[in-house]
């Protein structure tokens, strides 16, 4: 990375998540300025209702670029058991839901499962935060900066701004409009939750994989996962967290089910028809387990944006929110930090304007991001039914990035079916 830029860029990122902190880390290290701006804060961003583990493989090729060797060295520190070698498992197993039978395992380049929140405060070592900054607006300034305006009133002044500020971005509105920002729904319902339990139910759930160990009943198509998610202390499996996840698609639960307790009755019910070690996960869930109701969004509508002369852009799940079930968000916002960084050390070393590498950045995540939003949605719908199963992305693909021509490929087939599949899914729909 450059060490003496020729122009000094102040970059202004909107959002204090993995890709906003790897962005400023990056920053730091090429020795450019910028501001982080998070709308949490700086008490609730550490006690976040919503918390969970994500499989980071690919995408770790593109945090030591920008992370200083210290913190690439704690890395460990955020796994979701730090004790675990990442060496340990080598891809995912699926097995039946109903007989336990392993059907297959995901290959993933060296899979750990991280903490989405022990990554972040990972990463946010030695960054100065700016807490309780929520982003309303941004303007184009007559001297060709860009002014970005806070709720709390306060404004700010830079040369880039970066929303790197998930799903539901308001820097996307800002750039593309409200209209064209605006998420698709796809008819997934996911219990995605978290859940601890007694020491010999915990190493008996653990006993399968160390990791994580996912199934999709045949009768019913719902995908039942269960994953480590936090290990205080190894020796004491009573403290140990798991998250627990159960999805299908094309059957929303009915209203009078759709409460923290019909939620809970609703998943336990479901185990009852499940082999080991899920049924008995679901029946040690504690009566005052708390169960959210999460649906699956994608941006269909992406398209290139106007960047305003390479002063506005997108990073992360704000440029490609996409459905969780291959595993790549995380993984590509990894990839669109550092090579956002890259175009910044660019601009700022005169080897091109701003305008030209942030036009490159944006043209590169937009390919990339809308490939995998829509690998990532073929996956959803088709993990979800026992026929099609065999032929979802990850079980032809594994885990791996996706790479242009097989995405085009999935892509073309993946309509193809999804028209076939959607003309059958009104019969299929499973019962609850
Ligand atoms: C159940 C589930 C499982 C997943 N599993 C995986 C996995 O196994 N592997 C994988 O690769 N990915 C996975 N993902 C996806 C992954 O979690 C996301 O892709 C990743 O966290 C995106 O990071 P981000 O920094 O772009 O956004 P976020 O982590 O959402 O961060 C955005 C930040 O911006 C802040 N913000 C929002 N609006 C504003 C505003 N107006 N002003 C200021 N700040 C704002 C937010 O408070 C937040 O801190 C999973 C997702 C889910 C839901």
């Amino acid at each position: 990375m450059a060490s003496s830029p020729k122009t000094e860029l102040h970059t202004l990122i909107i959002g204090a998540g993995t890709s906003g902190l790897l962005v400023a880390q990056g920053l730091k290290k090429a020795g450019l300025p910028f501001t982080i701006f998070e709308q949490e804060t700086a008490q609730t961003y550490q006690t976040r209702p919503r918390e969970w583990g994500m499989t980071l493989h690919w995408g770790s090729s593109h945090i030591t670029s920008c992370l200083p060797p210290d913190i690439v060295a704690r890395l460990p520190e955020a796994y979701a058991d730090p004790g675990l070698s990442p060496d340990a498992v080598t891809g995912l197993p699926i097995h039946n839901g109903k007989t336990g039978e392993l059907l297959m395992e995901m290959k993933a380049e060296k899979p750990c499962r991280v903490s989405r929140k022990k990554l972040r405060n990972l990463f946010a070592e030695g960054l100065d935060i700016q807490y309780g900054k929520e982003l309303d607006v941004i303007r184009e300034t007559d001297s060709g900066k860009v002014k970005v305006l806070f709720k709390d009133g306060t404004e700010v002044e830079g040369d880039v701004v970066v929303g790197c500020d998930g799903a539901r971005s308001r820097v996307r509105d800002e750039i593309v409009g409200e209209e064209d920002a605006k998420l698709t729904t796809v008819p997934l319902t996911m219990l995605n939750f978290t859940a601890q339990f007694e020491s010999e139910q915990a190493l008996f759930i653990r006993s399968w994989n160390p990791l994580f160990v996912t199934s999709v009943h045949p009768d019913t198509g719902t995908m039942f996962w269960l994953s480590i998610q936090d290990v205080p202390d190894a020796s004491r499996p009573e403290t140990w967290t798991f998250q627990v996840l159960m999805s299908w698609v094309n059957n929303p639960l009915p209203a009078s089910e759709d409460t923290y307790a019909g939620r809970l009755a609703f998943l336990k019910r479901r185990a009852e028809d499940w082999a080991e070690p899920w049924r008995s996960a679901g029946r040690w869930l504690r009566d005052d387990t708390k169960i959210p109701l999460d649906q699956g969004t994608y941006w269909e509508k992406a398209k290139k944006w106007d960047n305003r002369g390479g002063k506005m852009t997108l990073c992360g799940d704000a440029a490609h929110p996409m459905t969780p079930h291959r595993g790549q968000g995380l993984n590509n916002a990894l990839q669109d930090a550092s090579n956002f960084v890259a175009a910044v050390v660019e601009a700022a070393s005169g080897a091109r304007t701003l305008e030209e590498a942030v036009d490159a950045y944006d043209g590169e995540v937009l390919e990339r991001g809308t490939l995998e939003m829509n690998i990532s949605l073929k996956q959803t719908m088709f993990i979800h039914n026992w026929e099609t199963l065999m032929q979802s992305p990850m079980v032809k693909m594994g885990m791996h990035q996706a790479k242009k021509e097989e995405a085009k490929e999935e892509k073309e087939k993946g309509k193809e079916k999804e028209e076939s599949e959607d003309t059958k899914a009104g019969a299929d729909e499973v019962a609850t």
